[in-house]
Parts: C-alpha cells; structure tokens; sequence
C-alpha cells in the first residue's frame, strides 16, 4: 500500500510530536514540515527523528541534524541530504503550498491566535484549488464557527477538511457522542481536563490560547503578551492555570452532532500545570442523562494519567486523517467536525 505523504504545518511542541509519531508509521510519510521562519521539504521524505530533536528553529536545526548524520554515515549519504529543501522564508504557509504535489494530507499545528489565523490557511488552500486532505486541533468555538462556513469553497476544491480533532475537541467529544446513544435524552456533557508539561516553552501557543481564558483576558490579550509577560503570569500560580467554563468547540461539534439542543448543555475545564510533567488532574468526559425507562445516569470516559497531550492530540488528529482520505477517496467532500465520524487507526 502507497504511504500517505503528510505537510505538518507547525513545529512546535504539537508539531514535533507528530513528526515523532508519522515516524513510527508504516503508512505515513513526512514530506514537508515548517515553522514561523522556514519549511523544511523533501520529496523523498524527511527523517522525523532529526524534527523531534530540533531546539530552536527549524531550519538551521535540520540542516545541523543532516549536517551530523552525514558525517557519521560517510559520502553514501551525501545525495540523500542534498534532496531535502531546507530555506528560511518568509511565508512558509506560502511556501509549502507553491509544492503541493509533495504531499496528499495536511496536519495543522499552527497556532490559533488570532481566532481566524487557522481558517485563513484553509482559504488560502481552497482559492489555490489544492484538493487534499486536512486536519487540525482548533479548541475555540469561534474558531471552528468560522471554518465551518468556507464548507462551500472547500467543496469546490474537492477538499476534505476534519475540524476540532485533538483531545478536547477530539477524542473527549466523539466519546460524549457514543457515551449519548444510551440515552433517550441528554442533560450534560462535562470536560475536564488534567495537563502536566515540564517546561512550557515546548508549547507556547497552546499555554497562551490557554491564558486566553482567564478572567480578565482575552485572545487578543494573550497573542499580545510577551513571554516575559507569561513568566510572571505563571510565576504567581507556581505554574498552575486552572480554567474554567472554557469557550470550547466541543459544545458545537456535540450540537452539530445531534448531542444536545443548547451549547450551555456542555461545559468543558481544566488544569494546566507549567512546571511538571505529571498530570495534576485525570481528564473525564462525563456525560448525564435520562434513559427510555426515566432512569437519570452517566457515562464517564477517563484517559489514562499516563498519557501526554501530545499523545492524546496527534494520535486523534492521525486517525481523524486517515477518515479524510477515506472520506476523499469516495468522493465525499467538504467540512467535518471530529463529532461527526469516527477516526481511524493509522497503522
Ligand atoms: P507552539 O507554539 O509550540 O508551535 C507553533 C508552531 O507554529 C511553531 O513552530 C511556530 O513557529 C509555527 N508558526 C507560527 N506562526 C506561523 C506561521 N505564520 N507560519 C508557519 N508557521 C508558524 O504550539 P503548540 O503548543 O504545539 O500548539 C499548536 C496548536 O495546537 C495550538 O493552536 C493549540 O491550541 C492546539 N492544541 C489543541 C489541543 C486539543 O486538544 N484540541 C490541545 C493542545 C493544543
């Protein structure tokens, strides 16, 4: 079977681990990955290894990881380094779409800030006319609203786009789906999310889009603060940001789903430690409601404590790619959101 060739848009924290995991898979193949100052492209396919261990930017990174692999290797490998394109650029997301004939799939882990940043890539794919497959790990619900209605252009390009499939949104809202199916009706879905990271410069979008939904701040706010800013921000709470009542797409992606009337109906927090590894909270999604026979009961869908966000946002976001080119290859086209079919399992 044909691998897949996959652009990860994004190298951060989220954007490396996918690097690691499409690594690990037989039927993936990293051909173009790039971060805020450069792209990193091969139509041979990258080594993941050399992504996952990158410290600082993307491209200097990769050149000094081929650089070294080279030297140990020996003149054999020569050719195989100079097939990779690695320049510093400044458009990437221009720069990856002018090769689209490298890649069929396109994994986003870019950030979210502003709100539209992440729609406005999928447009600028769709008004080129790149047919392929996409997948990202939107949260905000005016975000995913926003991506929902370029469904047309999307179409028009013969696209499939599968939107909100992380954890939460993701993994935690298909669960709330068939969590739902044994219940006549529906009262509540609750999230509640437990993230341990050692250092939060590894994600720095994530822990922003996060600070976005503290009392008195706000998306603009959080784009805006400078990492000295999120320092000291962090340094009063020990590294600890606890949410609540968060602006999460997952309340839509359930409505869409037939889930629940009322986005209210949903209600999704969670803890967020900073400084260390270990999971402060387990994350559930308990879901409440009425059976045919009147009797009220829940549902509850725990992830193990030993599993990182990484593992829990791109293991989804593969398997909810790997629906896209199924739903590609029979023609189906369009915006989905990770409610609305299941994942697959990438092998
Ligand atoms: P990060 O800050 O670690 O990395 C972002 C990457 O995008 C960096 O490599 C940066 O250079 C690159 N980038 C920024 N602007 C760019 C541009 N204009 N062109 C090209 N590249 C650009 O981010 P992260 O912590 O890995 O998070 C990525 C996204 O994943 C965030 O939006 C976050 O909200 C989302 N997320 C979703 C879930 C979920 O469960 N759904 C969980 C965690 C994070």
């Amino acid at each position: 079977m044909p691998q897949t060739r996959i652009a990860v848009l994004g190298a951060g924290g989220l954007g490396k681990a996918a690097a690691t995991i499409i690594g690990m898979k037989s039927e993936l193949q990293l051909t173009a990955i790039c971060d805020s100052r450069g792209i990193v492209a091969s139509e041979a396919g990258l080594e993941p290894s050399a992504v996952a261990g990158i410290a600082g930017d993307l491209v200097s990174g990769y050149r000094a990881a081929s650089a070294s692999r080279v030297a140990a290797a020996g003149a054999s490998s020569v050719a195989t380094a100079t097939d990779v394109e690695a320049e510093h650029c400044v458009d990437p997301i221009g720069e990856i779409l002018s090769r689209r004939a490298l890649y069929d799939s396109v994994l986003v882990a870019l950030p979210n800030l502003p709100n539209e940043f992440i729609p406005g890539v999928i447009r600028r794919f769709a008004e080129a006319d790149a047919s392929l497959v996409f997948v990202d790990v939107l949260k905000r619900t005016r975000a995913v609203s926003q991506l929902f209605e370029l469904d047309a252009l999307v179409q028009q390009a013969r696209s499939v786009v599968l939107t909100g499939c992380g954890a939460t949104p993701g993994m935690l809202a298909a669960a709330a789906v068939l969590a739902a199916q044994s219940f006549i009706e529906v009262e509540k879905v609750e999230i509640r999310w437990g993230v341990g990271i050692a250092n939060w410069e590894a994600y720095k979008a994530t822990i922003r889009e996060d600070i976005a939904h503290l009392p008195g701040y706000s998306v603009e706010r959080a784009h805006a603060m400078s990492d000295t800013d999120v320092d000291a921000l962090l340094d009063k709470t020990d590294g600890i940001l606890e949410l609540n009542q968060m602006e999460h797409a997952d309340d839509i992606l359930l409505q869409r789903a037939g889930v629940i009337d009322r986005l209210d109906q949903v209600e999704v927090g969670g803890v967020m430690d900073t400084r260390r590894a270990k999971k402060p909270v387990s994350t559930t999604m308990t879901l409440t409601g009425k059976t045919f026979e009147g009797k009220r009961s829940s549902h509850r869908f725990v992830l193990g404590d030993e599993t990182t966000m990484a593992a829990n946002v791109i293991g989804p976001a593969l398997g909810y790619l790997k629906r896209g080119l199924w739903l590609k290859e029979r023609g189906i086209f369009g915006i989905f959101g990770s409610t609305e079919f299941l994942p697959m399992v990438v092998k």
